[in-house]
């Protein structure tokens, strides 16, 4: 039985999701006429209580365009050394921005309110760039999936606030730690300026991410978005998966968390595994030792057709997702207690 756990961007979109997308009416969404793109949009931006909502063809996209929108060229944003903006986007924040980040040594891939304070540069020393806006990342992705406390948010919002500086949320696995936390989806909305959130991950849809934020904000991402080759036509099939995971796989996503809790547990059991990271939701980082039984360790699940993701210095990386089945849990969790 093949287990494939690297990332929960391997799902494929589920039959009932397909009947969906197949039904979807559409129309051309560059003219803003797609009645599925623009009724996911709306619900979206319903969901957080925010202004409105663009659909971008990826969470890179969304991202980038955020920074744009929030920033001119010379300028600083403050993130986390772990940041997937800073990360994973391709060095998009200066190719795009023409900004540059101060990075943050935050735990598990988050930052505070003090750390954010003691990085701005102080606006009339002009020898610095401007410090305009903060970038979050909720779960964090290198982090582990760990998520954020709501205190620690409303008190980083306060900071930009007597600072003037803009509060951007990569939220591409935000609906995890919705669930995970039960935190509200509307008090993020009243904390963040821009919120970008995934449908490709843990909801399942085959593409896709879209973000909310203030009018104000917004009249320049859809410009943004056209320049960055954006504007899709027909999308509505596309925003129809979205529209169906919405109603049917967040909810689920507590499956996920629960399923990598007893991972843990089991990979925990290993002799050879050093570290198993707190599992706050999908995802489960863990660390093997150098020892000669870890290479067997690693063999045997290879040998057993488990796929896991390596990050390197013996740091292993699983992530659980919807198409990763009670009866493949099952197999894996005997796997590992049989090792
Ligand atoms: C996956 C991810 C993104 C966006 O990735 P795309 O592959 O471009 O959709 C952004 N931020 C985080 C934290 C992610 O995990």
């Amino acid at each position: 039985m093949k287990i494939d756990l690297r990332s929960d961007t391997l799902t494929k979109p589920t039959p009932a999701m397909l009947e969906y997308m197949m039904q979807a009416e559409v129309g051309d969404d560059v003219y803003k006429e797609d009645p599925t793109v623009n009724a996911l949009e709306t619900k979206v931006a319903a969901y957080f209580g925010m202004d409105t909502a663009l659909y971008f063809p990826t969470g890179t996209m969304a991202n980038q365009a955020a920074i744009k929108i929030h920033t001119q060229p010379g300028e600083q944003l403050i993130a986390d050394a772990y940041a997937h903006v800073y990360n994973y986007e391709g060095g998009g924040v200066s190719f795009n921005s023409g900004v540059s980040c101060k990075l943050l040594s935050g735990t598990r891939g988050k930052i505070t309110a003090a750390q954010v304070a003691g990085a701005i540069n102080p606006p009339d020393f002009y020898h610095s760039p401007l410090t305009s806006l903060v970038c979050l990342e909720n779960t964090t992705n290198k982090g582990g999936g760990a998520c954020y406390d709501l205190e620690e948010i409303k008190a980083i919002r306060e900071v930009c606030n007597t600072h003037e500086l803009g509060l951007h949320l990569d939220g591409a696995r935000l609906w995890n730690a919705l669930v995970a936390t039960k935190q509200s989806p509307k008090e993020y909305g009243q904390l963040f300026d821009t919120i970008s959130v995934c449908l490709s991950k843990g909801l399942g849809a085959p593409m896709g991410s879209v973000l909310v934020g203030k009018q104000s904000l917004m009249n320049k991402a859809i410009r943004v978005r056209k320049v960055l080759g954006g504007g899709m036509r027909q999308l509505g099939y596309m925003a129809a998966a979205g529209l169906y995971a919405l109603e049917h796989h967040i909810e689920r996503l507590e499956e996920d968390h629960e399923r990598a809790l007893a991972l843990a547990a089991g990979l925990f059991q290993i002799d050879c595994v050093a570290h198993v990271e707190e599992v706050a939701t999908n995802i489960i980082i863990f660390q093997i030792d150098e020892t000669p039984r870890a290479i067997s360790f690693l063999e045997y699940l290879k040998s057993n057709e488990v796929i896991i993701s390596d990050m390197g210095q013996g740091k292993l990386r699983m992530v659980t997702h919807y198409d990763y089945t009670q009866a493949q849990h099952e197999h894996l969790l005997q796997l590992l207690s049989s090792f």
